[in-house]
C-alpha cells in the first residue's frame, strides 16, 4: 500500500497539518501534486506533501493504528505543481509568518493551480494546429487543392485556421497534409528586440560593476529621480543573460509594470510577465513559461518572487521602500525577506532600488550590511524646483476654487499654453471623505467600524475605506429627513469635478484604484497620456512612482497632509517618499517644475520633500526613531489572535 501525507485546503492552524490517505492504484502517486480526497463527508481538495511506501496492507495498517484509512479519490495533476525548492520555501514561510502550509502553497501558485476547491476550473492548455505536407505525387489533385498544397510546401507550415477548412479536410482525409499540436501561450507579447542600449554615465556604469564583481549580496541602489536606475536594471540584466543567468524583476505598481516591461521588451525576448491584470489562463501560460525554464526574465508584482524561476542571477526590487512589497493578508510576507531567503538556496545578488529607501534598508547600508550605490544626478536635466503653496493663506484661495490654489491655477494655464503636460496627485479616494445633515448633523458612519463613510459619484454609494462596506447614496437624512445633505473633505473626484470646472479646455485623466478595477484601463490611461492624448494626470499615489512622462514639466500636490496626521511612526517616512517620488515625475526631458499645497508648510517632510533632500531626512527622521526606539532601532510585530470566546481566547 502507499501511504500518502496530504495538507488539506482549508487554511487553519489547527488542521495544518499532514493527514493520512491510502493510495491503491498500480501507477506512481508523486509527491506535490493534487489530490481529491473525501474529509468530514466532503470531498475537497489536498496536496500531496509525502509518500510512504509501506509493506502492509490498507487492512493491516488500520488494525496496527486503531483507525480507518480513506482513499484518496483521485490524483488531480500529473507532474507536481510546485518544485522542490519552491516547496522548501514554503515551508520556511510558514514557519516564520505562522502561517498554515496550505495557506504559503496557495499564495505562491497562480489562481489555476492553487489547491481548493473553488480554483479547480482544470486550466486548459491552449493548442493551436499547423498543417504540413507530407510528400507525394500531386498530380491527381485538382487546382484548388494543388494551390494549397504547394503554399504550405513553399512556408514548410501554416496555421489550419488560416486555410480553407474544406480542402484542408479533404487533404487530410487523403493524406496529403499532416496536422501537428502545438502548445500555445495566451499572452501576446510583442517584442520588439535589438533596440540600442544607451551608454551609461560613469556613476551608471559605477553601480553596475559593483553588482557585477560579486554574489549572494544585496545591494541598495538610491538614485534620485529620474537618475537612470532603470538604465542600471537594462545594462545588468543583458550582463546576466550573457553569463547565462536569469533575472527576475519585481515592481510595485501595475502602472509601472506597463513602462518598464515595455522597456524590456525593446531589449529582450524571452520573458515572462505577471500581474494582476491577466486572465487567469494567461497566468497560467506564463507560469509554464518559467517553469519550463523558456524565459529567462520575469517582470512582476510581489507575488512573482515566488516564480519558479531557476538559476537566477539577479532578483531586483524596484522602488523597495513600496508598502505594495508586503501583503495585508495571510499570509503577511515581505516580498524581500522571501527573495533573502530564496537567497541561501540560488545564491544571487538583490538589488533594491529607490530614490527614497524605506530607512530599513538605508539604515542597513549605513552599517554596511547591504552595499550603497548612488545616482546622484539626472541624466540630462536637473530636478524640478518646487515651490510649496500655504493652503491656508488668504491670497491662495478664493471662491474660485478651495482646493486649486491661485499660483498653481496660474502654472497650469503656462502648461496649457505651452502643450506640456502636467501630473496632479491627490491621494484620497472616492469625492468626499464625510457627509453630513445639514439640519440635524446626523453624519453617514459606517455600521462595523464607527467611522464616517466616504462618497463615491461615480458609482454613487457610500463606501467605508477602512472594511470596504458600502451602501447606496440616498438623498434625504437617516434620522430627521432633511434632503439638505453636506459633503465635505476633499477626495479625487471632486478635485476633478474642480479642474474641469477651472479649465474646460483641458483633456484631463484620472487614474486611481476605483478607475483601475476595470481591467486594462490602467494601461490605456497610462498609454493614452504617454502619447500625449490628454493634458493632465490626476491620480492617486499609483501616479507617483516611477512613471516617465517626456512632457510632464509640471507635478503638483493637490493636498500633501493627506496621510500625514495619522498615529503611524511611518507617516512622515511615507509623506516624504511620496511627495518626493510625486515632483520627481516632472521635468525628465526639460527643466520641471514642482507645486506642494498643504496646510502644514513648515513640517519636515514636506519642506525636505520640497528640496528633494533624502539625505537629511533620513538623519532627521533617524533621530526622532532612535528617541523612541522605534524601527529600525528595534523590531516590530503583530500578533493577532482572535476568537469567538473572549474568556477561551485570554486562556490559550
Ligand atoms: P529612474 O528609474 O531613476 O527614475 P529612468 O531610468 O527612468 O530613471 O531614467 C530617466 C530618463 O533618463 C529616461 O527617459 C532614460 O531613458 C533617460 N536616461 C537615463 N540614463 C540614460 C543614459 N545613460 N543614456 C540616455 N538616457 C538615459
Ligand atoms: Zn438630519
Ligand atoms: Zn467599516
Amino acid at each position: 500500500m502507499v501511504l500518502a501525507e496530504v495538507i488539506i485546503e482549508y487554511p487553519a492552524s489547527s488542521l495544518d497539518r499532514p493527514f493520512y490517505y491510502a493510495y491503491n492504484e498500480n501507477n506512481n502517486l508523486q509527491k506535490g501534486v493534487r489530490v481529491k480526497i473525501p474529509f468530514a463527508n466532503k470531498e475537497i481538495i489536498g496536496y500531496v506533501y509525502q509518500v510512504i511506501k509501506k509493506e502492509q496492507t490498507k487492512e493491516e495498517f488500520e488494525k496496527e493504528n486503531g483507525y480507518v484509512l480513506k482513499d484518496i479519490i483521485q490524483v488531480i495533476d500529473k507532474e507536481p505543481i510546485i518544485n522542490e525548492e519552491l516547496f522548501l520555501l514554503a515551508k520556511e514561510i510558514s514557519n516564520y509568518y505562522f502561517s498554515p502550509l496550505i495557506s504559503v502553497l496557495k499564495t505562491m501558485l497562480p489562481p489555476s493551480l492553487k489547491p481548493s476547491t473553488t480554483s479547480l476550473s482544470k486550466p486548459k492548455i491552449a493548442y493551436e494546429q499547423y498543417l504540413e505536407v507530407i510528400e507525394k505525387d500531386i498530380s491527381s489533385l485538382t487546382n484548388k487543392q494543388k494551390e494549397l498544397y504547394e503554399t504550405i510546401k513553399s512556408q514548410k507550415r501554416i496555421k489550419k485556421s488560416s486555410v480553407s477548412y474544406s480542402i484542408a479536410i479533404n487533404l487530410l482525409k487523403k493524406g496529403f497534409l499532416k496536422e501537428i499540436k502545438e502548445e500555445k501561450y495566451r499572452l501576446i507579447t510583442k517584442t520588439n528586440e535589438n533596440k540600442d542600449f544607451n551608454i551609461l554615465n560613469e556613476e551608471q556604469e559605477n553601480a553596475k560593476n559593483e553588482v557585477l564583481k560579486t554574489t549572494n549580496q544585496i545591494f541598495l541602489l538610491e538614485g534620485i529621480t529620474g537618475s537612470g536606475k532603470t538604465e542600471v536594471y537594462l545594462h545588468l540584466t543583458k550582463e546576466y543573460l550573457k553569463k547565462g543567468k536569469t533575472v527576475l524583476i519585481l515592481l510595485p505598481e501595475i502602472s509601472l509594470t506597463y513602462q518598464v516591461i515595455k522597456i524590456f521588451l525593446n531589449h529582450f525576448s524571452k520573458i515572462a510577465i505577471l500581474h494582476s491584470s491577466l486572465t487567469n489562463s494567461e497566468k497560467y501560460d506564463e507560469y509554464r513559461k518559467i517553469s519550463k525554464g523558456e524565459v529567462d526574465i520575469v517582470i512582476g508584482a510581489r507575488s512573482s518572487i515566488f516564480a519558479p524561476l531557476k538559476n537566477i542571477g539577479l532578483v531586483i526590487i524596484d522602488e523597495e521602500h513600496s508598502e505594495t512589497y508586503k501583503q495585508e493578508t495571510a499570509p503577511y510576507y515581505h516580498a524581500l525577506t522571501v527573495a533573502k531567503m530564496r537567497q541561501k538556496q540560488q545564491e544571487f545578488n538583490i538589488l533594491l532600488g529607490s530614490a527614497t529607501p524605506s530607512l530599513e534598508s538605508r539604515a542597513r547600508a549605513f552599517k554596511g550590511t547591504y552595499k550603497l550605490l548612488k545616482l546622484t544626478k539626472r541624466y540630462k536635466t536637473n530636478l524640478p524646483t518646487c515651490n510649496i503653496v500655504d493652503l491656508a493663506s488668504l491670497k491662495e484661495v478664493d471662491e474660485k476654487s478651495i482646493i486649486v490654489s491661485k499660483t498653481l491655477r496660474e502654472k497650469i494655464k503656462e502648461r496649457l499654453a505651452n502643450k506640456e503636460q502636467v501630473l496632479i496627485m491627490l491621494n484620497r479616494r472616492g469625492y468626499a471623505t464625510y457627509i453630513t445633515c445639514r439640519r440635524c448633523s446626523y453624519t453617514f458612519k459606517c455600521p462595523k467600524c464607527n467611522l464616517p463613510l466616504s462618497l463615491h459619484i461615480d458609482e454613487n454609494i457610500l463606501k467605508c475605506h477602512h472594511c470596504g462596506y458600502n451602501s447606496k447614496m440616498v438623498s434625504e437624512c437617516p434620522k430627521c429627513n432633511s434632503p439638505y445633505l453636506r459633503t465635505g473633505g476633499i477626495a479625487i473626484q471632486k478635485a476633478e469635478q474642480e479642474l474641469n470646472k477651472l479649465f474646460p479646455e483641458a483633456k484631463i485623466l484620472r487614474l486611481d484604484s476605483d478607475v483601475a478595477k476595470k481591467r486594462l484601463a490602467t494601461k490605456a490611461i497610462i498609454d493614452d497620456f504617454q502619447k500625449n492624448k490628454a493634458d493632465i494626470l490626476l491620480g492617486s499615489q499609483m501616479i507617483s512612482k516611477g512613471l516617465d512622462f517626456p512632457n510632464v514639466t509640471l507635478s503638483c500636490i493637490l493636498l500633501a497632509d493627506v496621510g500625514l496626521n495619522i498615529p503611524s511612526f511611518r507617516a512622515s517616512e511615507k509623506i516624504f517618499a511620496l511627495l518626493t517620488q510625486t515632483i520627481g515625475r516632472a521635468g525628465r526631458r526639460n527643466n520641471g517644475e514642482a507645486i506642494i499645497q498643504t496646510y502644514m508648510p513648515n513640517h519636515y517632510a514636506i519642506q525636505l520633500a520640497a528640496k528633494q533632500d533624502y539625505e537629511t531626512f533620513f538623519l532627521t527622521e533617524m533621530k526622532y526613531r532612535k528617541i523612541a526606539s522605534y524601527p529600525p532601532f528595534s523590531y516590530c510585530a503583530i500578533l493577532e489572535i482572535s476568537s469567538i470566546d473572549e474568556k477561551e481566547l485570554i486562556s490559550s
